[in-house]
C-alpha cells in the first residue's frame, strides 16, 4: 500500500509541475488549473486510504464543513476581492500546517516516544513560519477588506522589536529542539510566531499589499513542506516546495514590475504620510483639467487610426470588459486598429487583466505588453486609459522622491491624444496625484467605467 500512495503522489506531482507550466501563459492557464485541481483530487483520496487514519467521521465531517465554505466564498468572491481571499487561503494553510506539526508533536511525547531531532527540527520550522504566515495573511486580508486601514502602521523602534521578537522565537526553537518532551513550548513559540506575523506585515502599505500576500503564499508552502518532514508525507513536501518557490518566483515578479526590492516593499513602510510627500493635488490639477462628455470622446475617436485601451483596476471594479469588447469591434468596424496595453501590475493581482478580457473574448494577439505597447503610443492617435491610475502615472518617470519612482508605467502621455476613464481625480492604489490628468493631451472622462463605454457606444453610432 506503502509504495501505491507514494506512486501516486508522484503522479499528483507531475499533474501539479504541469499544472503551473500551463498557468504561466493565459493561452494554457484553465488546462493548467484543471491540471492541478486533478493533482490535488488524487492526493486527497490516496492519503484518505492512509493506514494510520483513526476516524473517518471527523475527516468527512471536516471536509463537508471545509468544502462547503470554501465553495460558496469561491462563488461569491468579486474578482475585485480575490487577493483577500488568496491571503485566508494562505494563512490557513499556514495555520493548518503549524497546528498538525504541534499535534504530531503531542502525540509523540503522549506515546512516550523519544522525537528524532529532524522531526523537531521540522515542526519548530512549521511553527514559526506557519505562525506567521497565518497571522500575517489575516492582517493582509483586515487591511484589504479595510477592517483595519490600509496603509503602513509605523511606530519607533518597530523594526528592532521585530528582530528582537525573531531572535526570541529562534532560541525558543532551539530549546524546543533540545527539550521535545516540553511541548508547551511549541504553543509559545507559536504565539511568538503569531506577534511576528502581526507586527512585520502592519507596516506594510495597501498597495504593496498584493506583494506581501504572494510572499505570503510561498511562506504557506514552506510551512506545509516542514510538516510533510514531520508526517514523513512526500507529498506534503513537493507541493509545499512547489508552493514555495512558486510563491517567491511571484514576488519577485512582482517587485520588478514596480522596480522595487522586496526589502523595500518589507521595511519601506511606502504609501505612509511621510512617504507620500511630494506634490499635492491642487498643485497637480489646478486649472489644468479638461473634462470631456460621451459626445466630445466620439468625435476624438472619430476618424483614428490607431487605438490603444490602458485598462486598470477600475475596468474590474465597473466590470466594463464586455462593453469594452463591443467598443473595440464597433471602433474596428469603422476602420481603427484597436490593441490593448496591459501593465504587469494593472489591477489587484498578476494576470488580473488579462483575466477580464479573456472573459470577454478579446483575442489574445490583441494584448500588449509594456514594452511592445510603449513602442505604439508615439504611433498612437487615441489611448482609452480606463480605470488604469498609478500604472499610467508619468511620476513614476519625474519625481525620484513619489511613492512609485522608478516604477516602469505605461507611457500613454506619448499618444496624440489621451482619454482617461474614471469617476473622479481621485489618486490610485499608491495615493499619490497624476499629472497625466492635467496633460496638455489629455481628456478626462469622469464616469463609472461601464456606464461611459455604453454612452461612448451610443455617441458613436449616433455620430455615424
Ligand atoms: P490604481 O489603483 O492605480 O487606480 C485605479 C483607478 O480606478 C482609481 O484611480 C479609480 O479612480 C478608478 N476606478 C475605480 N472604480 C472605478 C469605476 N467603477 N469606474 C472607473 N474607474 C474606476 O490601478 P492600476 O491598475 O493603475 O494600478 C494598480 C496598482 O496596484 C499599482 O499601484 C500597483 O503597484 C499595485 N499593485 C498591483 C499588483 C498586481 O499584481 N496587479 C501587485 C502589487 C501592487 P476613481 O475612484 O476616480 O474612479
Amino acid at each position: 500500500m506503502g509504495v501505491l500512495i507514494n506512486l501516486a503522489y508522484l503522479v499528483a506531482s507531475v499533474l501539479f509541475i504541469f499544472g503551473l507550466k500551463g498557468l504561466s501563459h493565459p493561452r494554457t492557464a484553465v488546462r493548467g488549473n484543471l491540471l492541478g485541481a486533478l493533482g490535488m483530487l488524487l492526493a486527497i483520496v490516496v492519503t484518505l486510504l492512509h493506514r494510520s487514519i483513526v476516524s473517518y467521521q471527523v475527516i468527512v465531517a471536516g471536509l463537508v464543513v471545509g468544502g462547503a465554505i470554501g465553495a460558496v466564498m469561491a462563488v461569491k468572491v468579486r474578482m475585485t476581492a480575490m487577493p483577500q481571499m488568496v491571503a485566508l487561503l494562505n494563512g490557513f494553510g499556514g495555520g493548518a500546517s503549524a497546528l498538525v506539526a504541534g499535534a504530531a508533536l503531542v502525540e509523540a511525547v503522549v506515546l512516550g516516544q523519544q522525537p528524532p531531532v529532524d522531526f523537531t527540527v521540522a515542526t519548530v520550522a512549521s511553527g514559526l513560519i506557519g505562525g506567521v504566515t497565518f497571522w500575517g495573511s489575516l492582517v493582509a486580508f483586515a487591511k484589504l477588506e479595510e477592517l483595519i486601514p490600509g496603509q503602513p502602521i509605523l511606530f519607533r523602534g518597530q523594526h528592532w522589536l521585530n528582530l528582537l521578537l525573531l531572535i526570541v522565537a529562534l532560541a525558543m526553537g532551539a530549546w524546543l529542539i533540545d527539550h521535545p518532551q516540553q511541548t508547551q513550548s511549541y504553543w509559545v513559540l507559536l504565539g511568538l510566531a503569531s506577534g511576528l506575523g502581526v507586527l512585520t506585515t502592519i507596516p506594510i502599505g495597501g498597495a504593496d499589499m498584493p506583494v506581501v500576500i504572494s510572499l505570503l503564499n510561498s511562506y504557506s508552502g514552506l510551512a506545509a513542506a516542514a510538516t510533510g518532514f514531520v508526517l514523513s508525507n512526500n507529498m506534503l513536501i513537493i507541493a509545499g516546495s512547489l508552493v514555495g518557490a512558486s510563491g517567491i518566483i511571484l514576488t519577485s515578479i512582482m517587485c520588478r514590475a514596480m522596480n522595487r526590492s522586496l526589502a523595500n516593499v518589507l521595511f519601506g513602510g511606502v504609501g505612509s504620510v511621510a512617504a507620500a510627500a511630494g506634490p499635492s493635488a491642487d498643485a497637480v490639477y489646478a486649472g489644468k483639467v479638461k473634462a470631456a462628455t460621451a459626445e466630445e470622446v466620439a468625435m476624438v475617436l472619430d476618424g483614428a487610426r490607431r487605438v490603444v485601451i490602458v485598462p486598470g483596476y477600475g475596468l474590474a471594479v465597473s466590470q466594463a470588459q464586455h462593453a469594452l469588447q463591443q467598443l473595440a469591434s464597433l471602433l474596428e468596424s469603422r476602420g481603427a486598429d484597436v490593441l490593448y496595453a496591459i501593465h504587469p501590475v494593472a489591477g489587484r493581482m498578476p494576470g488580473h487583466m488579462n483575466v477580464l478580457l479573456a472573459e470577454a473574448d478579446v483575442p489574445y494577439e490583441k494584448l500588449k505588453d509594456l514594452d511592445e505597447a510603449n513602442a505604439l503610443f508615439p504611433e498612437t492617435d487615441v489611448a482609452i486609459v480606463i480605470g488604469a491610475n498609478d500604472v499610467v502615472n508619468p511620476l513614476a518617470r519625474m519625481n525620484s522622491n513619489s511613492p512609485i519612482a522608478g516604477m516602469p508605467i505605461l507611457d500613454v502621455d506619448k499618444a496624440k491624444t489621451v482619454v482617461v476613464i474614471k469617476r473622479s481625480l481621485s489618486p490610485g492604489f499608491a495615493g499619490v496625484p497624476n499629472p497625466l490628468f492635467a496633460a496638455d493631451n489629455t481628456l478626462m472622462y469622469f464616469a463609472d467605467g461601464k456606464k461611459a463605454i455604453n454612452d461612448l457606444i451610443q455617441a458613436l453610432k449616433e455620430l455615424s
